[in-house]
């Protein structure tokens, strides 16, 4: 049996940059520091940022006036900030710098005068920090269905964004359907607002699709890029599993299979891949090979904010 590990997967330069800043805040100012949702969507990576002194939290009345707060990687809307101001919390905020870009070309267009389309997924963390980042309503959009029967006020001026996980495919579709009908929105690439991470790691499972008979995504149910790549091995034939960890494979996935293909969404840790690897090998009576497939190396990397930087 062959395992076919994908490149690249599992944490992007948002994530690793969360992360590292929950942890230098807490060596920093000390235990407990408050995170305002999931700092990223993985279970994994919450329970061992909660042992090291985090508390995460849905909402900021729920901190101390005064505590140091932590923005998590999918961003906020203005009246969060405003909320955590008011409260005297001290926020450090690890928004995605890919999720900050968004928000200020959402502001951009809507002082242009805009009226704004989101292409996203309805109650996503990301999509209620970017709504909420202009004063006017954004119109929702989340699926081919939605872009045929979309009204606006004024089709002669409105522009779009899209949340930075989406499927490349499904963006694609839906901004071909709006600029049918409406000729005159702002044009742009399609896919501009899909960060790198999403792009690269969906074109590596479209490559390993081809030499594998089955595909294991370790994500979060809620985390939305490791749901884009499970959707997309299905959608290039395989049977595709979406699991947290080597708790969730079933055996009998693996029945009569010879190679498998192994990815972790952008807020996946590297050594969930190795426990999946080790229970595979485990499950197998034959020898299991690990090898990695050819891919690009990413090299993107984002600083950290001032607050904890050494
Ligand atoms: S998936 Fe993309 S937008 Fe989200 S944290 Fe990673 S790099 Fe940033």
């Amino acid at each position: 049996m062959n395992i076919i590990l994908a490149k690249p997967r599992g944490f992007c330069a948002g994530v690793t940059r969360a992360i590292e800043t929950v942890e230098r805040a807490i060596a920093k100012f000390g235990a407990p520091v408050y995170v305002r949702h999931e700092i990223v969507h993985n279970k994994f990576v919450v329970e061992s940022l909660r042992q090291k002194g985090a508390i995460f939290v849905d909402e900021v009345d729920q901190i101390p006036a005064g505590a140091i707060t932590i923005f998590s990687a999918h961003g906020v809307s203005d009246r969060v900030e405003e909320d955590s101001i008011a409260r005297g919390l001290d926020v450090i905020d690890a928004t995605c710098p890919l999720v900050s870009k968004v928000h200020r070309e959402a502001k951009k267009y809507e002082e242009e005068g805009y009226e704004i389309i989101l292409i996203g997924h309805r109650g996503h963390p990301e999509v209620e920090g970017t709504s909420g980042r202009v004063k006017k309503d954004v119109i929702l959009v989340t699926d081919e269905n939605d872009a045929r029967t979309v009204q606006v006020k004024n089709p002669e001026k409105i522009s779009y964004v899209t949340q930075t996980t989406l499927s490349v495919d499904d963006t694609k579709k839906i901004v071909d359907i709006l600029e049918e009908r409406f000729p005159q929105m702002q044009r742009g690439l399609a896919t501009k607002d899909i960060c790198y991470a999403t792009q690269n790691r969906q074109d590596a499972v479209r490559q390993l699709s081809k030499m594998v008979d089955v595909l294991l995504v370790i994500g979060a149910a809620n985390s939305s890029n490791s749901n884009r790549l499970r959707d997309l091995g299905e959608e290039c034939g395989l049977k595709s599993y979406l699991i947290n960890g080597f708790e969730d494979i079933d055996e009998n996935w693996l029945k009569g299979v010879e190679n498998i293909g192994l990815t972790a969404g952008a807020s996946a840790p590297e050594v969930l891949v190795q426990g999946v690897i080790n229970r595979i090998k485990e499950l197998s009576t034959n020898e299991v090979k690990v090898s990695d497939m050819e891919g690009i190396t990413e090299n993107t990397f984002f600083v950290l904010p001032r607050k904890v930087r050494k």
